[in-house]
């Protein structure tokens, strides 16, 4: 059995993943230090509790496992927080993936699937991004993990460290099985936020800002339902498998919806009124971040197959419904 170190296997996306590398035949192997994860999101193979920022931890579980391949997940992923406390931001994901980028190169564990964000990019006047675009990040969160695509390129320069970079849009969903789904605490995202205020579970949703650039003056987003976005690391993983070097990948659908738009679908899903009032901007918030997936799609074999709203919100609405997870 082949083991894969997964980081951040405890959170939204990493725990969706690690199914995805059980059903694909892998064994994933959790690295997680809890302070966003849940333990009971880890359902899919071992848990070794730890931080990237110690070296001598990681270096014990590359030791224990011989993983033939990392997939990096963990991360602090909040726009918000990020304008607040960049220290935190640069520290936790620059030091902490460079940690992990050198005990992986020490073990000798060579091909590396990182989680990227759209916040590299930054603001473009309305246009659909592609992996050539310029990345100009408007927030740490995005120059952190900018930063760490130029440390896994002089990596592989220096150490020949095959890496598959994908840059994620806007992650929705959850796993349509119910055995995980999204639960961050805080909550900071746009439809787990909805579906509690529609569940009375908090008070209105506040929008961020009607005074953009848009058709209806909300910034726009391009959503991927998780299930879709963890079915392309498993075809990167093979990608690397088969020698085939490096390479970016956008995760996105080509399809942006506005605050509103969102707000309306999840109306509509769930047959609930949508308690709602509009508010300032929120700081480090692009307008618009919309890309398409022809790369993904022509190199990888990329089919998106839930990525549609209402799907995304119906899944989430069930997860929200029936899962949580407790510490
Ligand atoms: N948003 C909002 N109110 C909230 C949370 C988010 O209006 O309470 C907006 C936010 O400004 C952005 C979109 O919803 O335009 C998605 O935000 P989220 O935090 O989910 O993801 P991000 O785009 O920051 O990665």
């Amino acid at each position: 059995m082949t083991n894969i170190l997964v980081t951040g296997g405890a959170g939204y996306i990493g725990s969706h993943a690690c199914k995805a590398l059980a059903q694909a035949g892998y064994v994933p192997v959790t690295y997680d230090n809890l302070v966003t994860g849940w333990q009971d999101a880890v359902k899919f193979g071992p848990f070794e509790q730890g931080d990237l920022l110690d070296r001598a931890r990681l270096d014990q579980v590359f030791a224990k496992y011989q993983p033939a391949a990392v997939m990096h997940f963990a991360a602090l992923s909040q726009v918000g927080e990020a304008m607040s406390e960049p220290g935190r931001y640069w520290r936790n994901n620059v030091t902490g993936s460079l940690n992990l980028i050198e005990a992986a190169v020490a073990a000798g564990c060579l091909d590396f699937v990182f989680s990227s964000t759209c916040a590299t990019y930054g603001d473009h006047d309305n246009v659909v991004l592609d992996e050539t675009t310029p990345q100009h990040p408007l927030n740490a969160y995005g120059a952190s993990k900018r930063a760490i695509e130029d440390i896994l390129r002089d990596f592989e320069a220096a150490h020949g460290l095959n890496h598959v970079i994908f840059r994620y849009f806007n992650v929705a969903g959850a796993d349509p099985d119910g055995d995980v789904g999204e639960f961050h605490r805080p909550e900071t995202h746009l439809v787990p936020l909805l579906l509690d205020a529609i569940d009375g579970k908090r008070d209105a949703l506040t929008v961020f800002g009607t005074d953009y650039d848009t058709p209806d003056g909300t910034c726009i987003r391009d959503y991927v339902h998780v299930c879709d976005l963890v079915d392309a690391h498993v075809l990167g993983l093979r990608w690397l498998e088969q020698g085939k070097g490096s390479r970016v990948f956008n995760l996105g659908t080509g399809t942006g919806f506005s605050v509103k738009e969102v707000i309306a679908q999840s109306h509509s899903v769930t047959n609930r009124e949508v308690p709602f009032n509009i508010g300032p901007r929120r700081p480090g918030d692009c307008t618009k971040l919309v890309s398409g997936s022809t790369r993904a799609e022509a190199e990888l074999g990329w089919r998106p197959k839930r990525s549609r709203l209402e799907v995304m919100i119906g899944d989430a609405w069930r997860w929200h419904q029936n899962g949580h997870y407790e510490k």
